[in-house]
């Protein structure tokens, strides 16, 4: 007989196993010798707290290092990189004792507008989740467990505990769901977070169809479904639905709520079990905390990792700066960094850089500097203007930091606009009007609008939020040491109004309709082919890329399709850089209107100069599928797939198109009395039985029916053929049409 541990626990353990001890700590069962486990967040630093502390991010925490959040390591497009923050938050993870960090977070940026996007990689899915995977990896390869979160649609901030976000199936299948199924089938995290908000009605934390029927039965996972902090609302009811462990800690009496629930037989012991029986297989694989890690290392990965992260939106040739060059600096921000998003995954950093000090470091003397405006105040100030033009008014260059402060933008809420502060596009003005050109450097966790200001700039980096060492990777980038090659992942657009959820963002009383449906980010910008500020995919080098020989090779078909794509990419200037070739999908679409193209691959290459290298990449069925919201399946359309490789979702240097045979499978639906004319026409044999049973009432004195004749069956297509019958001129007996239909379906083989 095999020894079950949970033969030894009795009713009210095995309920105490799924749920929280504290607010960090699962529950011990100390006279079976089941210790508890610590859970932390997550995710760009270990946020190491005491028991008594909070998870919103307000209260204190062991200092750790502040890698740069997702909304910057999304622009690395570099997955062996992120795999390198993984294990190194793997490390600090195991220093602090902590067994499962609670990241990262793989939420498809809907809206430029949530509150948390700083938290997420991308507006596209499969970026998401190639990151995603990798940073799991590299967790996990320490003998530290990951959480992915929040499982699923939780898009926006704005009534998160309740609102229901209403998505149809194919967009939850297309563009909400593949990250999460790409984390969990490749990274095999141990576990999945689901999220606060309601899908469709239910609770993401009660819901069986996501919790139970995707994640474990189709995706074959099998780790814990923890919930996130304080999103259970009932229970019994997220026990029944697959969700294992309960957190923080409700208190005794929801397990004692578990417990009366099996034994009134309102919960089947057996599901109660399987949970029990995976927090133990949890616990029993968690490590203890063991070892040290290097801070100084793990800042110098910080900033490597941010010099790798940061997008140069735009250059006329004033970067890099040489050490000579004469520039100020200009900003709060420069000295003051934003460096990290507030919440839950705010953490205490071991150290901090910022802009002005690793500048002057770097050009080994000092700048002069203005601060220029000041944060958490969008009031001008004359003095400081000012002073800030009369610093600005004698360098050729000058450097101004802006972006969002701390308040703008959150957990818990979501922004309204995407615009700067006023304080600060003053000050712009004011700089610029001195003459000195200028490179303008951002920081920010969500988009900010840049079309009615970018003019007055000869350069603009996109910084978003770096972590602890950004402001080293900055100067690094501005004075050439690393040669930019972070690009967008996510769309800029030219203004709030232009994005596709905007009519639909943050929903009202109660419920937001994911209306736009796959058409998210450059999905929607691309389908209308509308101008933005700067495409999905853009960021600029130091050099140039050229493409070439594109080649592809197909093998197979239907579900067993292979594509190899393969290009040459050629370093074009003078100077060693990263290109990121990306391959987008132009796939047919008959029965669904489909994006006009969808990323499907991408490969950060690094290139000396003068050299070219060819990468392949290898397409399978879903990268050409949809998913059929009727047939309910990943289905190919037959037809033409066009393959782009290019610098940006608008920067197409070369394609190649491949016949596609699709997959689709005869309609499951037989023919009914209900079917629409059209359908029964196609049929084989249709035609043949209604002209031969269509007969008009003998007091007419027509012979045939009117509605067979070509004008009429066109408009007459989409009639039901029941409700035909009954129209003059198109009589039929309806007692006959069941056997009718059972005619047309024999002949057609069914
Ligand atoms: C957040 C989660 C986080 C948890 C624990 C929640 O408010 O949504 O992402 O892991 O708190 O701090």
């Amino acid at each position: 007989m095999t020894d079950n541990p949970l033969d030894r626990l009795t009713l009210a353990e095995r309920a105490a196993l799924t749920s929280g001890e504290s607010l960090w700590r699962t529950q011990a069962i100390e006279r079976a010798g089941i210790p508890s486990i610590t859970l932390s967040d997550g995710p760009h630093g270990v946020r190491r707290q005491p028991d008594d502390g909070d998870h919103l991010g307000v209260g204190h925490s062991t200092p750790a290092t502040c890698f740069p959040p997702a909304v910057a390591l999304g622009s690395s497009w570099d997955p062996e990189l992120v795999r390198r923050v993984g294990e190194a938050l793997g490390r600090e993870s195991r220093a602090m004792d902590v067994q499962v960090l609670l990241g990262p977070g793989v939420n498809i940026k809907r809206s430029p507008l949530c509150g948390r996007n700083f938290e997420y990689f991308s507006e596209d899915p499969r970026l998401s989740g190639v990151l995603g995977a990798a940073l799991v990896l590299g967790i996990q390869s320490q003998g530290v467990g990951a959480a992915v979160k929040h499982f699923a649609a939780n898009n926006q901030e704005t009534d998160r505990m309740r609102v229901s976000a209403e998505v149809d199936e194919r967009t939850l299948r297309e563009i909400y769901l593949p990250a999460f199924q790409h984390v969990v089938t490749v990274a095999k995290p141990w576990m999945v977070m689901s999220a606060y908000n309601r899908v469709n009605g239910v609770y993401a934390s009660e819901h069986p169809w996501l919790l139970t029927e995707v994640l474990r039965e189709e995706w074959g996972f099998r780790g814990v479904v923890v919930s996130d902090w304080g999103a259970v609302d009932d229970r019994v009811a997220a026990l029944w639905a697959g969700l294992d462990l309960e957190m923080p800690t409700s208190g005794r009496a929801s397990d004692a709520s578990v417990v009366k629930a099996v034994e009134a037989g309102a919960l089947d012991q057996e599901l109660l079990d399987a949970s029990a029986a995976r927090v133990l297989a949890l616990v029993a694989r968690a490590q203890p905390g063991e070892g040290t890690f290097d801070a100084g290392a793990h800042h110098r990965l910080a900033r490597e990792v941010a010099g790798q992260c940061a997008v140069l939106l735009k250059n006329d040739g004033v970067l890099p700066l040489g050490f000579q060059d004469s520039v100020a600096v200009v900003g709060e921000l420069a000295r003051t960094p934003r460096y990290q998003g507030a919440g839950s995954s705010h953490i205490v950093p071991t150290r901090l850089d910022d802009v002005l000090t690793e500048m002057r470091a770097l050009a080994g003397r000092e700048l002069e500097y203005a601060p220029g405006y000041r944060l958490g105040d969008a009031g001008r100030s004359p003095e400081l203007e000012e002073e800030a033009r009369a610093v600005a008014a004698r360098p050729a260059t000058t450097v101004v930091c802006l972006g969002l402060p701390p308040e703008d933008e959150g957990e818990g809420y979501d922004r309204t606009h995407l615009e700067l502060p006023d304080n600060q596009r003053a000050l712009l003005d004011v700089v610029a009007a001195t003459g000195t050109r200028v490179v303008v450097v951002l920081s920010n966790g969500g988009v900010v609008r840049v079309a009615d200001w970018e003019g007055a700039a000869s350069a603009v980096l996109e910084g978003w939020l770096l972590g602890q060492a950004g402001g080293g990777a900055i100067a690094d980038i501005l004075y050439g040491e690393v040669n930019p090659s972070g690009r967008l992942a996510e769309t800029i657009p030219l203004r709030l109004e232009d994005t596709a959820s905007y009519l639909d963002f943050p929903g009202e009383l109660g419920t937001v309709r994911y209306t736009e449906g796959v058409f998210v980010g450059y999905r929607y910008h691309d389908a209308l082919d509308a101008p933005v500020s700067y495409p999905f995919g853009h960021g600029l080098s130091y050099t140039e890329f050229g493409y070439s020989d594109l080649d592809v090779h197909t093998r197979g078909s239907g579900e067993e399709l292979v594509v190899r794509v393969s290009v040459r990419i050629t370093n074009l200037g003078d100077r060693a850089g990263q290109e990121v070739a990306q391959v987008y999908v132009a796939a047919p679409g008959h029965d669904v209107r489909r994006p006009a193209r969808e990323l499907r691959a991408f490969r950060k290459v690094p290139l000396e100069p003068g050299a070219s290298t060819t990468v392949r990449f290898y397409l399978a069925f879903r990268d050409f599928a949809y998913f059929h919201p009727v047939r309910r399946r990943w289905t190919i359309d037959p037809g033409t797939a066009t393959i782009h490789v290019g610098a940006s979702s608008r920067d197409l240097r070369v394609a190649a198109t491949v016949a596609m045979e699709g997959t689709k499978q005869p309609l499951p639906a037989a023919i009914t009395p209900d079917s629409p004319l059209a359908d029964w026409l196609a049929a084989p044999g249709g035609l043949d039985v209604l002209q031969r049973e269509m007969r008009p009432p003998a007091e007419t004195g027509q012979s045939h029916s009117r509605f067979l004749t070509e004008p009429a069956l066109r408009m007459a297509g989409s009639v039901p053929v029941r409700r035909l019958a009954r129209f003059p001129g198109a009589y039929l007996d309806p007692e006959r049409l069941d056997k009718l239909a059972d005619e047309v379906n024999e002949r057609a083989g069914w």
